[in-house]
């Protein structure tokens, strides 16, 4: 019954109406009752205490004072007129201003007859005053339900000049909440509620909105972000249990000479721990029988490539076929030519298709992969396309998975009849709370081990002013046999400023550096023009690569030891990172050069602080969370994901982990929440997918 209430339409609230129905719902989107009662205040207004006058502080505070008007006057002013009233109480005496409505207060307003007052002090002249304070006689505010605590929504432009105002949302709030409130039906089971000490969920609703006190509020912020960030977890987990169970995946069941030939005959060096964990893991998934999902995140330069290979070997042994994706065209030759290099010595047929491969080479490979010839296929998007279609797609593999969205991925997945196995990698590492709330369909793997001999590469930022020493850096560095990059920013809004700025720097290096060669590589390029460049710097014919950050991923030239990074302070914290794992990749010890000019914003400042101080991906992806928030982090693809009503992804971390605890416990003992104590839970879960509250995110 409680649930046909909710879903009443907001007009017919009292105090609603047609119009003010329209507001609500074009600024909003609050559509009926239960939209109201999850629209949460943003902060709140504390009048739990009351000041004395002689406590009032020369800060202009918010605060709520009982006392009484002994004296009223209107004083003239330059502009207009002003009243004024003398408030006094048992300790001193200030003013009460009014610039507008005179005549209503003159009329309405009790002298001698205490009142509380509430609003923001001035001090002026050694005088306190208040100007335009709320009122209420003290014989109602006692009266009054209403509680201490004042909530303050959050508004827009509009509402304010439709005459929505805070107060009216104040009033609406009461009203839905005198009519469902104190009926609201329970929606996590009395166990959670007991384990967790909740309040519930009624108690909570009514003190989210309006708190009888700091200690209630904070007892009903827990228990709706608990709850909030419960039913998501239990969303993601069920997913990733009904997953395994029905998602049928093909059975690899066998190791055969692909794998073990590699494995014992061409691995070009041994396999870190970590690697060969991982590549457990996936033979594990792979075996099962069901469809494997999983997200492999291994920071820079950890190797991840050489387990992607062997992944596919696997998929190979097993009569399918295998294709891996990259984001741009760079990255996908880069795959091609690598992997082609590592499988010389066994017979593997590997293809490469991009956006620029020729018509012609292209029908062949459409032909070839249909009929099974060709076993590995490297390329970027233009995989994804109809066109493509495999003899036997067993297992794709997708490369710096955060430049492809979510139905990119979904595409893969019916290359085949029965979906292949996916594996996707990144090098951005995701903190773990946002891998929880985000990925929490998939199966994690993590290679935290660089290869052996890598040393850390030097990160420091110089100003633009010192640019003579960093290039003499550069040549001793060069004339030691090392190559370096120096990257600009390009972004996209600004490309002709952009472009300049490289076309200067390439100029001035050019000039600086006669004796060496140069190669440059930009957007605005011809693809084989690109190639040609990267190819002469990979051949160690250039020894400065001059570039905008179209080199940013993937790119694999380990004699490269310096980083040049360009209007540094340009760049987001992630990219900073990936750009200086570009370096490092050979024996010798690398460097990252981070040039900026003089002013620098404060975020600016962080992360170039982060940036010199550490090498960890993860507590570098930690500080960009925090700074960028998570939805700019992740690209706005999945930022609508995190547009939760409640609790804070950063903040509520702990939150989250207990939620995701529960959900798992829960589930685990009880994958259908069929037992009697779980209804609740189950209800409630219900619902909330019936009203679409938790969102389908993920494909
Ligand atoms: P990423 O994880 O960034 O994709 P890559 O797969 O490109 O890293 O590997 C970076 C470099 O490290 C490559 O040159 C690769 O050959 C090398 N490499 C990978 N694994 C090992 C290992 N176990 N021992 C030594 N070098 C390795
Ligand atoms: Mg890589």
């Amino acid at each position: 019954m409680i649930q046909n209430l909710l879903q009443t339409p907001i007009e017919y609230l009292k105090g609603v109406g047609p119009n003010r129905a329209d507001v609500l719902k074009k600024e909003l989107n609050i559509q009926s009752y239960r939209d109201l009662i999850n629209f949460f205040p943003n902060r709140y207004i504390d009048k739990t205490g009351f000041y004395k006058i002689n406590q009032l502080q020369r800060n202009s505070s918010e605060v709520q004072i009982v006392g009484k008007i002994v004296h009223m006057k209107m004083v003239e002013q330059k502009r207009g007129k002003r009243l004024v009233a003398d408030f006094v109480d048992d300790t001193g005496k200030m003013e009460l201003i009014w610039f507008r409505g005179h005549k209503w207060i003159r009329e309405n307003l009790k002298l001698n007859v205490p009142y509380v007052i509430f609003g923001k002090t001035n001090w002026y002249n050694g005088v306190f005053s208040m100007p335009h304070p709320e009122m209420e006689l003290v014989a109602d505010y006692k009266k009054n339900l209403r509680t201490a605590m004042q909530p303050v929504y959050p508004s827009t432009e509009m509402l304010l000049k439709k005459g929505i105002t805070n107060r009216v949302i104040m009033k609406l709030m009461q009203e839905v909440l005198q009519q469902t409130g104190l009926k609201f039906s329970e929606s996590l089971s009395t166990q959670l509620i007991e384990e967790l000490k909740l309040i519930s969920k009624a108690e909570a609703l009514f003190n989210i909105h309006f708190p009888k006190n700091q200690e209630l509020l904070a007892k009903a912020q827990f228990r709706l972000k608990f709850e909030e960030l419960f039913f998501i977890q239990l969303q993601l987990i069920r997913k990733n249990m009904l997953h395994k169970q029905k998602i049928k995946g093909f059975n690899f069941e066998q190791i055969g000479e692909y794998f073990n030939d590699f494995y014992q005959h061409n691995l070009p060096f041994d396999l870190t721990n970590a690697q060969k964990r991982v590549i457990k893991e996936i033979r594990g998934d792979m075996g099962s029988g069901a469809q494997m999902n999983r997200l492999l995140q291994g920071d820079v330069g950890s190797g991840k490539t050489i387990v992607a290979l062997m992944s596919m070997l696997i998929a190979l042994d097993n009569g399918f076929q295998a294709c891996l994706m990259a984001p741009t065209e760079i990255l996908s030759i880069q795959h091609y030519n690598g992997l082609k290099e590592l499988c010389e010595e066994i017979d593997v047929s590997i293809y490469l298709l991009t956006g620029s491969t020729k018509t012609a080479k292209r029908r062949e490979i459409h032909e070839k992969l249909e009929a099974g010839e060709i076993d590995i296929l490297i390329g970027t998007h233009a995989l994804l396309e109809d066109k493509v279609k495999f003899h036997n797609l067993g297992l794709a593999v997708i490369d710096e998975q955060h430049r492809f969205g979510v139905a990119q991925r979904a595409k893969l997945w019916r290359k085949n009849h029965i979906p292949p196995h996916v594996l996707v990698m990144t090098a951005t590492p995701i903190p773990r709370t946002l891998a929880m709330s985000l990925y929490g369909d998939l199966d994690i793997s993590v290679i935290d081990e660089l290869p052996p001999g890598r040393k850390p590469v030097k990160t420091v930022h110089r100003f633009d002013s010192n640019r003579l020493k960093v290039f003499a850096f550069i040549r001793d560095e060069i004339k030691k046999g090392r190559q370096v990059y120096v990257v600009y920013p390009l972004i996209q809004e600004s490309e002709k400023m952009d472009y300049k700025d490289l076309m200067d720097g390439y100029e001035s290096i050019t000039r600086e550096f006669p004796d060496f060669q140069i190669s440059i590589v930009h957007g605005q390029m011809k693809p084989a023009d690109k190639d040609y460049e990267m190819d002469r710097f990979v051949r160690a014919e250039t020894q400065i690569m001059v570039a905008t950050t179209v080199i940013e991923v993937g790119v694999n030239v380990p004699n490269a030891s310096v980083m040049i990074i360009e209007s540094a302070e340009r760049f987001g914290l992630s990219q900073l990172h990936q750009l200086r794992g570009r370096v490092g990749r050979g024996a010798e010890q690398s460097f990252c050069i981070l040039m900026t000019g003089h002013k620098l914003s404060n975020d600016s400042k962080t992360r170039l602080e982060t940036m010199t101080t550490t090498n960890d991906g993860f507590e570098i992806a930690e500080v960009d969370l925090k700074l960028r928030g998570p939805g700019d982090l992740m690209g706005t693809q999945q930022s609508g994901v995190l547009n939760l009503k409640i609790a804070d992804i950063v903040k509520d971390n702990s939150i989250l982990q207990s939620a995701r605890y529960y959900a798992t416990r829960i589930l685990k003992e009880d994958p259908n929440l069929s037992e009697e104590k779980n209804l609740v839970v189950k209800n409630a879960y219900s619902r909330l997918v019936k009203n679409k509250t938790i969102w389908n995110y993920i494909s």
